[in-house]
């Protein structure tokens, strides 16, 4: 699926660029943020190469679903479950995404603030 991804992630994924990855499995990779915005800053990526949000199709709600999922399931093998953290889709300039393809990020280790910038 991610040897038509031109993105950086879709790199990441063919294994092409380095990343500091936390967990795997047949839908899904996630990996440590290389620019980390908070103490634990992880990315959850599906396989599948979908661009943005807005590209989500009716057939990717099980790997919707599986993407929250396993980002949970990181947050506690991080440590941060319990006392909290965010998950944060960005999505196109007004979201700022920068890498076009889907990303989860999650983010903990510290109290975030309310509003987002
Ligand atoms: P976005 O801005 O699209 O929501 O998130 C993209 C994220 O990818 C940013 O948080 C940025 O720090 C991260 N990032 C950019 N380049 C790399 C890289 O080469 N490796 C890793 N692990 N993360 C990256």
């Amino acid at each position: 699926m991610s040897d038509q991804n031109p993105t950086l992630f879709g790199k990441i994924l063919r294994g092409e660029i380095p990343s500091d990855r936390v967990y795997e499995d047949e839908h899904c990779i996630a990996f440590r943020d290389i620019h980390p915005a908070a103490p634990t800053h992880l990315l959850v990526i599906p396989r599948k190469y979908i661009p943005t949000l807005n590209a989500i199709q009716e057939d990717d709600r099980f790997l919707i679903g599986h993407l929250v999922l396993v980002a949970g399931r990181i947050a506690a093998q991080s440590g941060i479950a319990e006392q909290g953290y965010r998950l944060v889709v960005n999505c196109n300039p007004h979201g700022g995404q920068t890498v076009y393809h889907l990303h989860l990020h999650v983010l903990g280790g510290r109290a975030m603030l309310w509003p987002p910038g």
